[in-house]
């Protein structure tokens, strides 16, 4: 349940609220609003009164939460998250746009993408070092090197850099290079991983599993929230259907529920929602107009070399007319660029 204070309540009062809470064996998250405190529950499992704590001083309500995700509902955090990144904001009036090469190959490639999509207005580069792929005879990523390419490309280029780490044993590894660690669709249900991540000292970018609900999502998060890493961003990536035209089907409704549902800020991933180049730019116009607060978008100077996902992928000058094609879209829904 979620307790209300009064707007008028004192420090003092909050504190009794807190210790009676934890003194009865339950976890307290406390969030402090413009106008009032809400001070979120998490239960042991035993029943609670909520008449007891109704009678203390400050308390103006309280509210059950039946939704079994708790630190990641809005209930228990009613203003929009702000994940900072070295200085990048996520989730705030301003959208973040993240491109880069699907996988790191080359200093040649992932530098010519990485200014470009710099000066088209990204602030975070992405690229895979450890790849997933679906074959063990496609290219696998160039692991540690290409981490110190993605490193070698922020200290050139300022971006930030956003790659993915697959297994736990790799999380110290990653997070040396990265900025932001993303936690790919495959193991969205990897609870080792995302227990580790939650440790880290990095953000995190938690992917949508392809066959997941919007609940195992949020419920991911909570993984990684509860193990102590408030700084998580959601990203939509599309889901499996019985679709075959497109790679996924990005499930658009999937933006608004999660800012419905969940403080954390929302990034969609236009590339593997859809699979196709063509149709990346109006599912990320849509997408923006949904309410998302940034895309990550495959971009390579050569998408038909490319060693991975090349046919989603955009050229950098693409991507640029893309961003432009954003602007008037964002302003319609009250967000900047
Ligand atoms: C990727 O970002 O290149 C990737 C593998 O994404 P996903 O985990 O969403 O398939
Ligand atoms: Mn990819």
């Amino acid at each position: 349940m979620i307790v209300i204070m009064k707007p008028n309540a004192t420090s003092a009062q909050m504190a009794n609220v807190v210790a009676r809470i934890e003194q009865l064996g339950c976890q307290v998250h406390v969030s402090e609003g413009q106008e009032r405190t809400i001070v979120g529950i998490i239960g042991n499992g035993r029943p609670l009164d909520n008449k007891q704590i109704e009678r203390m001083d400050g308390v103006e309500r309280t509210v059950p939460i039946l939704r079994p995700f708790k630190l990641a509902s809005r209930d228990f955090h009613p203003q929009d998250t702000v994940v900072t990144v070295n200085g990048v904001s996520i989730g705030g009036q301003q959208l973040t746009m993240m491109a880069g090469p699907c996988a790191v190959e080359s200093r040649d490639q992932l530098m010519e993408t990485a200014r470009a999509v710099k000066k088209a207005g990204a602030k975070v580069l992405r690229g895979g070092a450890f790849k997933p792929r679906t074959s063990p005879y496609s290219f696998q990523g160039l692991g540690e090197e290409g981490l110190r390419l993605l490193a070698e490309a922020r200290e050139q280029t300022g971006l930030l850099v956003v790659t993915e780490v697959m297994e736990p044993q790799m999380v110290p590894l990653v997070a040396t290079y990265a900025d932001i660690l993303q936690v790919g669709a495959r193991n969205m249900q990897n609870y080792a991983l995302l227990h580790t991540v939650g440790e880290a000292q990095r953000p995190v970018l938690l992917k949508r599993g392809m066959m997941s609900t919007i609940e195992e999502m949020l419920m991911a998060a909570e993984y990684i929230l509860s193990h102590g890493n408030d700084r998580l961003l959601l990203c939509e990536r599309g889901i499996r259907t019985f679709e075959t035209y497109t790679r996924n089907t990005l499930d658009i409704n999937a933006v608004p529920l999660l800012k419905q549902l969940s403080h954390l800020p929302v990034i969609v991933d236009p590339s593997h929602g859809t699979g196709k180049w063509e149709l990346v730019e109006p599912v990320s116009r849509a997408s923006v107009a949904a309410g998302a607060d940034g895309l990550i978008i495959e971009v390579h100077p050569h998408p038909e070399e490319a060693l991975s996902d090349g046919v989603q992928s955009l050229k950098p000058a693409r991507f640029a007319a893309l961003v432009q094609s954003l602007r008037p879209v964002a302003e319609a829904v009250g967000r900047t660029l």
